[in-house]
């Protein structure tokens, strides 16, 4: 009976899963998460943050959804090395799982920018329930909250806050909101609606430094009420502001968290304890792979791109189109894996290279293309998309709809066909316009 092992459950993850039951019904797959949860949406996080959704309804699909499709689900269990020679993951409770074939769908993880005092305690981020939760609690009474970072999570996070009660201020380095997503005019109606909704905004601004506003065992700190895991900070921006948060969060995109393509750390390990955790491998037999397996998945390099990796990693774990990595049998998706130089790091993405995955690690045959990025901002009382070319130069044919209420542009290449939108105020057929720009209709 053929094993796979899945290490990481999100939509990558299970997707795959969910693909390779419907190819092969008498194998094992084993989909294990760190976290202690099956599937959830974390689009939804900040919708959970101001209570508009229960826990239990971010759950995407349920435990006995995994045990009718004969999927074993490991929770709370984190895979610490993946041995690619005999083809085993350690966990960090010190269990193995042998496997034949093996999906990396890890995710990522949020970016901390260098900031001088960017790691002091108490400083959140949001990417799962535990952050979400920890966030709550710290939220129990009106606060100053800063959010780092105006892109769609930062705007989405202090929407949310601000709904609750709380005062929000928004930090970002670009001189107008979503850069990503919107142009200036776009960005700006955006701020109007947004400011209309009590959020405070500071553009083009560069987090300089956090300190601590009442530095810890002094006489300043004591007998004052707050949670002391998240203590009050003073945030100096560069152009001289100092805004006082009773919570920082940071919202600065996230990163590929490629620590599994390292493969084992055989530089940690002695001999003896090599032998106890079953690694045999010496670092040189997993840095290299042969001139054949890099061919067989359309690879030329002989190495790795990074010594330190097993796997050839660049901003993350590099794959082709069958989402196969480097290494034979070891396959990527999602937010982790990287294709033709791109990571969107979004939901849809991740969904259809897990897709993909699932069914070649099967054996049947399925290819991933690149799909244009496309986002919906999901803000009570505000309607905004944008997806493809959003043309911020304004240098390329558009059609643009501008009234009191409503922004559209609609961006066509030289030969007329749509590649790309923005819409304020109105996203009907926001859907159709996506379906066009993929190809998928005329
Ligand atoms: C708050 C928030 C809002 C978002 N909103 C949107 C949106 O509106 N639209 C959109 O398109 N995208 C959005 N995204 C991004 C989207 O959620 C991600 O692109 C998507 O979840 C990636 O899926 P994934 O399966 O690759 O990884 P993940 O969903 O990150 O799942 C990876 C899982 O692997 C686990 N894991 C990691 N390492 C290990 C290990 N060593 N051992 C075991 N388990 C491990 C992690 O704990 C995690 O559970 C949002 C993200 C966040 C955080």
């Amino acid at each position: 009976m053929k094993q796979y092992l899945i290490i990481g459950n999100g939509t990558a993850g299970t997707t795959a899963s969910e693909n390779i039951r419907k190819i092969d019904q008498n194998c094992k797959i084993t989909l294990i998460t760190s976290e202690n949860f099956p599937i959830y949406s974390r689009i939804r996080l900040p919708e959970y943050l101001c209570g508009k959704v229960e826990k239990e309804r971010l759950i995407i699909k349920s435990k006995e959804w995994h045990t009718r499709n004969n999927i074993e689900l490991i929770t709370d269990t984190t895979i610490k090395q993946i041995d690619f020679t005999n083809k085993k993951a350690l966990a960090s409770n010190g269990k193995f799982f042998n496997y034949d074939k093996v999906l990396i769908s890890t995710g990522s993880t949020p970016f901390i920018p260098p900031v001088k005092g960017g790691e002091t305690e108490g400083i959140l981020t949001l990417r799962n329930i535990e952050d979400a939760d920890k966030i709550v609690q710290i939220c129990q009474e009106p606060l100053n909250i800063v959010v780092i970072g105006g892109g769609l999570l930062g705007i989405e996070t202090a929407s949310s806050l601000g709904l609750s009660g709380h005062k929000v201020t928004v930090v970002e380095f670009f001189e107008r909101l979503l850069p990503r997503q919107l142009d200036k005019e776009g960005a700006c109606r955006l701020q109007r609606l947004l400011e209309k909704n009590g959020l405070t905004f500071m553009l083009g601004e560069v987090t300089e430094e956090i300190k601590e506003k009442y530095p810890k065992n002094s006489k300043a700190s004591e007998n004052r009420e707050y949670d002391h895991s998240a203590p009050p900070k003073l945030v100096k921006l560069k152009s001289g502001h100092i805004l006082q948060a009773d919570l920082v969060i940071f919202s600065s995109g996230v990163r590929a968290d490629i620590t599994l393509a390292k493969g084992p750390d055989t530089n940690k390990h002695d001999a003896k304890e090599s032998e106890k955790n079953e690694y045999s491998t010496k670092k040189s037999d997993i840095d290299i792979c042969s001139t054949k397996e890099s061919e067989i998945n359309g690879y030329n390099s002989k190495k790795s791109g990074d010594n330190q990796y097993a796997v050839k990693t660049d901003k993350g774990i590099v794959v082709n189109e069958r989402m196969e990595t480097s290494l034979p049998s070891v396959y990527a998706a999602g937010d982790v894996a990287e294709f033709m130089g791109v990571n969107f790091s979004i939901w849809p993405e991740a969904t259809e290279q897990g897709r993909v995955a699932g069914i070649n690690m099967a054996g049947g045959s399925a290819v991933y293309k690149n799909i244009p990025p496309s986002n919906v901002l999901k803000v009570a009382g505000i309607s905004l998309a944008s997806a493809g070319e959003i043309d911020v130069d304004g240098k390329m044919e558009c059609n643009i709809t501008s009234t009191d209420t409503v922004y559209k542009k609609i961006v066509k290449d030289h030969n007329g066909k749509i590649i790309g939108c923005i819409m304020v105020g109105d996203t009907t057929d926001f859907n159709k316009i996506v379906k066009t720009i993929k190809g998928e209709s005329q």
